[in-house]
């Protein structure tokens, strides 16, 4: 485990009033932060020449004080209307990756004309899912809020577009860096001087840490929440996500009533199908009778093989069967076919090639 890079602060770390804070020992006016961050997130000026209402004197002196980006772009693969998978050097050379996805008629089952970015919020994933690329080589360190929040305005500027839809499926536990994500999560949400996405447009994907999910009911800000779920009893989820040792899906889902009693919006399980694994009748079952109560959407995602992994997708037919208890037990279910998104479940497996093979290599 490393901790985070040191050097220069990260400006895109820092909340208005941080920054004001910060300004004011330097002898200056509250209102520059405003100013500085107006240029950075607004106008996603990347020099401090560029800000061209500071005094010459004040921009050397921020030079010297805050570093203005931190991720250097290394690899894009995918084209403008597909899938891109974008891959990040960090200040201390560590890989992170975010994939940008297209507005798609069928997006985790709903009409969706928002692009969308999946974010990763740590460097590897200490909880070890059997089946996951990210967790394979363990833990490395927890991202940094800017580091977070400066994936969505790299992948602005190498698109070309606007990103206005945030899911939380990259790389790592975004639960497990819970003051970073909910730092990053002001700055992203704010509309007057930070990215401005709304937080209904910003979902959190979690395995189920429940002391953090039951701490995120109690936060104002309407983000959404996706809990990955993959089994629907001890026995299965067991077997293959050890956090299911440490909060049961008993303990899960009352953090998920909870969840739901304090939320307006819709609560999302995820269920990767894996061949053998989490398929069978009695798991669909199951899911539907925790799924239901909760008024809760289920995402069926067939599984994404990882290069060293022996899991496997099942037959289409069974996928379809598992879909179809879900609805016969009431409960809206989507199951996710097209191909197109394949690469956006996968996250984490970019980094592990170019960890195992060089950078000239993927592509
Ligand atoms: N740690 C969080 C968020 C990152 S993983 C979480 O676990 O929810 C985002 C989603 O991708 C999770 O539902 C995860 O289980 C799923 N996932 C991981 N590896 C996958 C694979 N090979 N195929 C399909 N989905 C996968
Ligand atoms: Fe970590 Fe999520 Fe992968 Fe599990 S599925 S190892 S929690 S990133």
């Amino acid at each position: 485990m490393s901790s985070a890079p040191s050097g220069p602060e990260l400006l895109v770390s820092l909340s208005r009033d941080e920054l004001a804070e910060r300004l004011r020992a330097l002898g200056q006016p509250a209102y520059r932060a405003a100013q500085i961050l107006t240029w950075r997130f607004r106008k996603r000026v990347t020099t401090w020449e560029a800000m061209t209402d500071l005094p010459a004197g004040l921009r050397a002196e921020l030079a010297g004080r805050f570093q203005l980006s931190s991720l250097e772009p290394l690899r894009k693969l995918g084209s403008t209307d597909t899938t891109q998978k974008l891959l990040f050097r960090l200040r201390d050379g560590q890989l992170i990756e975010s994939v940008l996805i297209p507005a798609s008629p069928a997006l985790y089952g709903e009409r969706s004309d928002r692009r969308t970015l999946c974010v990763s919020t740590q460097v590897g994933c200490a909880y070890g899912c059997k089946f996951c690329a990210s967790g394979l080589d363990g833990f490395t360190r927890n991202l940094e809020p800017g580091e977070i929040v400066e994936q969505v305005l790299q992948a602005e500027a190498m698109s070309g577009e606007r990103v206005d839809n945030l899911v939380f499926m990259g790389m790592g536990e975004p639960l497990a860096n819970y003051p970073n994500l909910t730092r990053a999560l002001a700055i992203l949400n704010d509309t007057e001087w930070g990215v401005g996405i709304g937080a209904r447009h910003i979902t959190i994907s979690t395995s189920g840490v429940v002391p953090r999910i039951r701490e995120l009911a109690e936060q104002p800000l309407q983000v959404r929440l996706a809990v990955s779920l993959h089994g629907a009893s001890d026995e299965v989820r067991g077997q293959i996500m050890p956090v299911n040792k440490r909060y049961n899906v008993a303990t899960l889902m009352e953090a998920c009533a909870h969840w739901h009693a304090r939320k307006k919006q819709r609560l999302t399980f995820e269920y990767i199908l894996i061949d053998g694994v989490n398929d069978q009748e009695s798991e669909a079952l199951a899911l539907a009778r925790h799924a239901r109560p909760l008024e809760a959407k289920v995402n069926l995602i067939p599984y994404n093989t990882v290069e060293g992994l022996p899991w496997q997708r099942p037959p289409v037919e069974r996928q379809e069967a598992f879909r179809a208890i879900l609805k016969r037990g009431g409960v809206d279910a989507t199951l996710r076919r097209e191909k197109g998104h394949d690469i956006e479940a996968a996250c984490g497996q970019l980094r592990r090639q170019v960890l195992a093979r060089g950078p000239a290599e993927v592509c």
